[in-house]
């Protein structure tokens, strides 16, 4: 095992006192583990995440949403960290490249494996507790056999553009008050991402698009998905905001935006790459 680790709880990361919220990609002393009840078997789940390669091995402590804090610690929300961390980061514009600092890869990757292990620890198939798959980061059921892997859902993000330059920015339900961002949506079982794009965008503002084009992804385990970021051009219809995700949609241009999502998402790189005419 490593000497230092990430500790999670539901959606956050556990920081001790004296680590501030700008330290939350670096992994704290293991040592730390001592502060927790490890007879509380269950409760607490000390694993280490395979490398992947040319990165090292990451220690992880895991604790059931139930498991009250001991004192002097508190529970930093890990998308919130995930803006703080990558402000700055990706502003967008034409000489920035959306790249990800390696320590938050490190971050998401044990975070999303972490809640994995909480959701695989029986057989989604006969129900039997599972157990460590040898020598690969997987859950094995010992009685029907079945093997369980991480899972990755994606999901794109589009940044439409028509033929003034403007951009198509929509207002979510779930959004803050008076947020815009893009248009956004799963993938389907049988469909390609350019499908998705298409599918996403005729549902939720009732407009086609094409020369639907790939721009950068995210890692986004809120939970499991991997938020795949494109362009694409106007094409025809009127937008009509679906009225069940999407509140309003319209065509905006650079000098008249909205309120935009934070930065660190790579909703606003896209945005911000269109911003700077490099798209
Ligand atoms: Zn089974």
């Amino acid at each position: 095992m490593n000497n230092s680790a990430f500790f999670f709880q539901g959606n956050n990361l556990l920081l001790p006192a004296g680590v501030p919220d700008t330290q939350m990609d670096s992994a704290i002393s293991l040592d730390f583990a001592r502060e927790f009840n490890k007879s509380e078997f269950d409760q607490i789940d000390v694993f280490e995440i395979p490398a992947v390669k040319g990165d090292r091995t990451i220690t992880c402590v895991s604790l059931s949403p139930e498991y009250p804090l001991p004192a002097a610690w508190r529970a930093v929300p890990i998308r919130q960290g995930i803006s703080l961390l990558n402000a700055g980061l990706t502003d967008g514009g034409p000489s920035i490249a959306y790249a990800q600092k390696p320590s938050i890869g490190r971050l998401l990757r044990a975070f999303h494996i972490a809640q994995w292990r909480r959701e695989s620890r029986f057989c989604g198939s006969c129900g039997a507790k599972n157990t460590e798959s040898p020598g690969e980061l997987a859950r094995l059921c010992p009685v029907c056999g079945r093997q369980e892997f991480p899972r990755i859902s994606p999901a794109v993000i589009t940044i439409i553009i028509n033929d003034e330059d403007k951009a198509l920015l929509a207002h979510n339900k779930k959004f803050l008050s008076g947020v815009y961002s893009l248009i956004a949506g799963f993938n389907e079982a049988g469909e390609n991402l350019e499908a998705t794009v298409v599918r996403e965008i005729r549902e939720e503002v009732n407009i086609n698009v094409r020369d639907v084009r790939y721009i950068a992804s995210q890692p986004w385990p809120f939970p499991n998905s991997l938020m795949l970021g494109f362009s694409a051009r106007y094409a025809s219809g009127t937008i009509r905001a679906d009225g069940v995700e999407i509140e309003d949609a319209q065509w905006f241009s650079r000098d008249a935006l909205p309120k935009l999502p934070g930065t660190g998402s790579v909703s606003r790189y896209l945005i911000g790459r269109w911003i700077a005419g490099s798209l």
